[in-house]
């Protein structure tokens, strides 16, 4: 018996440990698709590439095994770029496979003809090629041994028409396959010098008022239960970022994110694990860091240290290393204790800073402000308790209160616009998250600019069955309503709507209800209590439109300076 290249690579897939694949198919990969799901993967079928791309990733990074998506020649593959390049930036192993054109007949305009690996190698790690039907078993698990190793990101695989439907027999093939299975590498631990552990220790042990900082690499890593341990033995006040929400409760007593200010404008020693001191950190500059603070970095790529020239900085995996701090810890304890200066001032601040934004959130505003929706679907989400749903986020002002406003108690419940603020991500995160976790509801909060990138997707939701709630936040525009200036409205085309404007008042609900989906229109408080309470219990496909005061929120959200 003989065996064409898609099934080949198909089994290639499956055999190195794939069990679910996001793409939209097509010439020349319909085959290696529906080969795979004969062979047990599942795969999604998406509308577009970006999303398949978006859903990939964060698949990645929910499961830390590689997403992998699959796309039709020159432009699927360009459509995939999307996803891959947001991959890379948020480093989550990823992999891109994409059909080609026929080797024979490169450089002659053939269809859909592209140079994908030069198109691809400005965003990935690794872009190769299987020129021979017998070089695929090798090529796959190449890329997803690459994308995961290391600084995890994406990679790229180009199988070529002529090598999909070229034929080996399937004895030769599974000498292949056990072949290449036999020699795959399997990962080292990282060795961790004693001395920087001991001095990162004695820093920390040292510091005035020392604050933890952690970040979406640690939650990659699973390094909650190791940074619990590090946090209540030593009762350091700690900071997630935005998506290192929930590795330790929001609602924990040394939690410092309600005095996010204070705690990192005042530290004198900043262990930094798994984040990058890029914008979303401020550069680890001053003047909303100290200029005296000392940083220790913990991650798992060098270069990453290297670049910012921490105080101290210790390459490895984050669980890994913090379990070997621990351990170090451990023989000499030290705890600062609830009456500590510094832990009592971050606790102080946090208290006051919450218990301020709670009479703001407790006023139902109408026409809705954001706050007002934002409490209602945060009691909402707290009703459900525990497995708790996975929050998805995208949008200015929806995004940036609902990272406030919404409480995170458990890892990896939160997906965002992150490291690159990529907007459009909704969707696909959403996807992936109802794939990579069957047991979580999943609840998007987006802006209605956020769902419009790839609101079709609503309809792959209700094709599968998907248990996410996607709540829209209806403003009427890119930030809302048109906020020009006088002189910024002029030119011949002046009677057109604002490059911010949408259709006012859309019926975005009625989108999933086309396709037999759920949706909800709400514009007072008890509507949107009874969409979610019904939403929330049916675990079905839904879009509830919240109608939200077109000039509620600021133009931009947080990011007003740079606009
Ligand atoms: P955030 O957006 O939460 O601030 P970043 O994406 O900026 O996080 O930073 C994540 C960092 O984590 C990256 O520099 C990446 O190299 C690092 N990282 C990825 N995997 C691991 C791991 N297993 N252990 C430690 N660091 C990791």
């Amino acid at each position: 018996m003989e065996i064409d290249g898609n099934v080949l690579a198909a089994k290639s897939l499956v055999r190195f440990g794939v069990r679910h694949m996001f793409g939209v198919v097509g010439i020349p990969v319909t085959s290696l698709a529906n080969r795979a799901v004969a062979l047990g993967v599942r795969f999604i079928a998406f509308h577009n590439e970006q999303s398949a791309g978006y859903a990939a990733s964060a698949y990645g990074y929910l499961t830390a095994t590689p997403g992998v998506f699959l796309t039709v020649s020159g432009p699927g593959c360009v459509h995939g770029l999307a996803g891959l390049s947001n991959a890379s930036i948020n480093t989550w192993p990823t992999v891109l496979i994409s059909g080609s054109c026929d080797q024979a007949d490169v450089g002659r305009g053939d269809f859909q003809e592209l140079n994908q690996i030069e198109a691809t190698k400005p965003f990935s790690k690794l872009s190769v090629r299987a020129s021979h039907i017998s070089e695929i078993p090798a090529r796959v698990a190449q890329v997803l041994e690459w994308a995961q190793s290391g600084r995890p990101g994406g990679c790229y695989l180009d199988l070529p028409t002529d090598v999909l439907h070229q034929k080996i027999s399937e004895s030769e093939a599974e000498k292949l396959l056990t072949e290449v299975e036999k020699n795959r590498a399997k990962p080292e631990p990282y060795s961790i010098s004693n001395s920087k552990i001991e001095e990162a220790v004695s820093l920390l042990r040292r510091a005035e008022r020392p604050l933890i900082v952690f970040g979406k690499g640690a939650a990659y890593a699973r390094a909650e239960h190791v940074l619990t341990k590090l946090v209540e033995t030593t009762g350091i006040p700690f900071l997630p970022t935005p998506m290192g929400k929930g590795l330790l409760p929001d609602t924990h007593a040394l939690a410092a994110t309600a005095a996010r200010s204070l705690a990192i404008g005042k530290c004198d020693v900043a262990l930094v694990v798994g984040a990058r001191l890029n914008w979303l950190l401020h550069f680890g500059e001053p003047p909303k860091w100290s200029k005296d603070v000392k940083f220790i970095l913990v991650d798992v790529s060098e270069e990453e240290i290297e670049l910012r020239k921490p105080h101290l900085g210790l390459v490895g995996d984050a669980k890994q290393v913090i379990e070997v701090l621990n351990k170090e810890i451990k023989d000499d304890p030290f705890c600062l204790g609830n009456t500590h200066p510094w832990v009592q001032a971050i606790s102080n601040k946090a208290k006051d800073n919450v218990a301020k934004m709670e009479v703001q959130l407790r006023k139902d505003v109408v026409p809705f402000n954001f706050l007002t929706p934002m409490r209602i679907i945060r009691d909402a989400i707290a009703d459900l308790g525990s497995p708790a749903p996975i929050v998805v986020s995208e949008g200015a002002n929806t995004m940036d209160v609902g990272r406030s406003v919404l409480v995170q108690t458990e890892p990896r419940t939160r997906l965002d616009a992150g490291t690159w603020g990529t907007m459009g991500v909704g969707l696909g995160y959403c996807i992936a998250a109802a794939v990579a976790s069957p047991d979580r509801l999943v609840v998007a909060v987006e802006g209605d600019s956020g769902f419009g990138f790839s609101a079709i997707e609503v309809e792959t939701l209700v094709r599968y069955q998907l248990p996410v709630v996607v709540i829209v936040f209806n403003n009427g525009g890119v930030y809302g309503g048109d906020r020009r200036r006088p002189e910024e409205i002029d030119g011949p085309h002046k009677g057109d709507p604002a490059p911010t404007d949408f259709v006012p008042n859309a019926g975005y609900h009625a989108l999933i209800e086309a396709f037999g989906g759920k949706g909800y229109l709400v514009g007072m408080p008890d509507e949107l209590k009874f969409a979610l309470s019904e939403s929330f219990s049916a675990r079905k496909p839904a879009v509830i439109n919240v109608v939200i005061d077109p000039y509620a929120g600021s133009e931009s959200g947080r990011m007003q300076h740079k606009n």
